[in-house]
């Protein structure tokens, strides 16, 4: 499906505070581009495709951090288990499962960007209990947040800029990409492909 001039936001985590905010021009060429650009890149194309595939993170909320080689020919479900804990909402310490099409996109981002360092992780998994807490404080996140099931994760790499991250992500064409410059991070999913 090509964008629309203004993308649609449902079931995002986000929803947009200013949705204008791709310049006239970037619109323009996502109009041109979309249709193509949009289908789904070859798999030879995309560096999920590699056998061996691992992460780092720090959370910054928790402090703490995480290697892990989530996929050796095959998702590792130990890994995907520490994942899992790791990614957990820490305010309530409920474990869901993360779907592991994100962690695809954050291998895809770190092989693009050329940046070992570990991602920051901001948010992960979300309860619905604290997703509820979290609309009452904020009008900025969604009833039917993807963070709910566990398809998505707020974060920035430190040593790129947050801006470089999300164009980053926006290439890939995967999920939903939401650009947070104030709170510096970058909302990545695996939903419908659509950005904010
Ligand atoms: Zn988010």
């Amino acid at each position: 499906m090509a964008p629309s001039a203004r993308p649609r936001y449902s079931g995002v985590s986000h929803p947009p505070s200013r949705p204008e905010r791709f310049s006239a021009g970037r619109r323009a060429f996502l109009r041109r581009s979309g249709a193509v650009a949009l289908a789904v890149a070859p798999v030879a194309a995309w560096a999920g495709a590699a056998a061996c595939r691992s992460l780092s993170f720090v959370h910054t909320h928790t402090g703490e951090t995480l290697d892990c080689v989530y996929y050796r020919g095959g998702y590792a479900p130990g890994q995907l288990a520490r994942v899992n804990h790791f990614l957990r909402d820490f305010r309530t310490g409920e474990v869901h499962r993360i779907d592991p099409g994100v962690l695809d996109i954050l291998f895809e981002l770190k092989t693009r960007s050329g940046c070992d360092a570990p991602f920051h992780v901001i948010s992960g998994y979300r309860s619905p209990r604290t997703n509820a807490m979290l609309r009452r404080r904020s009008t900025g996140v969604a009833a039917h947040s993807l963070h709910m099931r566990g398809q998505a994760i707020d974060v920035r790499l430190p040593t790129i800029p947050t801006k470089r991250l999300q164009e980053l992500a926006l290439a890939l064409r995967r999920g939903g990409v939401g650009y947070y410059p104030k709170s510096d991070f970058v909302h990545l999913d695996t939903g419908r492909v659509r950005f904010w």
